[in-house]
């Protein structure tokens, strides 16, 4: 289940590429197809096409990078991860962000501890999240205590109901060179996907206050 159209941020950017397909949509964050579109100008199905075409923005606020939209970027992370498990340390904390960032597309029944996770991470660092998916995979094989897999969570606040603000640091702004995202070093890749879990907590904290 996705969440409900009716739950993402309302009339923008948050729209779903299946959506799009079926017309125009009620706004944009571009106005510049406004003025080729008259009103006695072209059929729909022109200006809906005109539409997806000049879509420069994600689901999540955030501009389009050279590579794509967060989705090209996260589909780019999950493909180069795979041969390099240095990398793949980061992968739940990539997948935790991406979703939390993106929530349409997530399940929303494990949304609440995709976030509890994030804060995890951005409390104790990436050893932490590490820790609790080991003893969650050994206590799905039977061979932990069940209690231990959420207790480190119940410390951190809930998903609270409604939508972030614009996050300020996003997939897309993720630099890439020669078709690598840890050009520069592991570490250094850590601490960007670091940087962003921290803006999308910041954002989702914000809705509470
Ligand atoms: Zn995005």
């Amino acid at each position: 289940m996705t969440r409900p159209a009716s739950m993402s941020r309302a009339g923008t950017a948050c729209v779903r590429r299946d959506l799009m397909a079926a017309g125009p949509r009620p706004s944009r964050a571009s106005a510049g197809a406004d003025k080729t579109s008259p009103r006695s100008g072209p059929a729909p199905y022109v200006a809906a096409m005109t539409d997806i075409s000049m879509t420069d923005r994600c689901d999540c606020g955030a501009t389009a990078g050279p590579l794509g939209m967060c989705v090209d970027y996260y589909h780019g992370i999950l493909a180069e991860e795979q041969s390099d498990p240095q990398m793949f340390r980061w992968h739940a904390c990539v997948v935790v962000t991406y979703l939390l960032q993106h929530s349409s597309r997530a399940h929303e029944k494990y949304l609440d501890d995709q976030y509890r996770q994030l804060q995890l991470y951005v409390d104790q660092g990436l050893d932490a999240l590490l820790r609790l998916a080991a003893h969650r995979v050994a206590r799905n094989n039977h061979r932990a205590r069940p209690s231990y897999g959420t207790a480190p969570l119940t410390t951190y606040a809930p998903l609270p109901q409604g939508e972030p603000p614009r996050f300020s640091a996003s997939f897309s702004g993720l630099p890439v060179k020669d078709g690598s995202f840890v050009f520069d070093g592991h570490s250094a890749y850590g601490d960007r996907i670091k940087a962003i879990a921290e803006a999308t907590v910041e954002s989702w904290k914000s809705v509470q206050s």
